[in-house]
């Protein structure tokens, strides 16, 4: 597996995001180290390029991706 290609600027792979959550090196395993493609904040970045990332967004946040998608190409 691969790491994800956001890595190295990622606030949430390197614990600066406000209230990280416990299980942040469980996640940062999953996906960030893993499955990276179904992380949340990657899939904003995709769509929408790294600006449009929410500073408050965890990857496992996957319910908020679509209505941010949509804020964000409307904007
Ligand atoms: S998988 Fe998500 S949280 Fe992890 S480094 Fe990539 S964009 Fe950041």
């Amino acid at each position: 597996m691969t790491d994800c290609e956001c890595l190295e600027k990622c606030p949430f792979f390197h614990d600066k995001m406000e209230n990280m959550p416990s299980m942040a090196g469980m996640l940062k395993q999953r996906y960030c180290q893993g499955e990276w493609g179904l992380c949340a904040r990657h899939r904003v970045f995709c769509a929408l390029g790294r600006s449009a990332v929410p500073t408050d967004l965890f990857p496992n946040q996957v319910e908020r991706v679509d209505e941010i998608i949509s804020a964000g190409s409307l904007a």
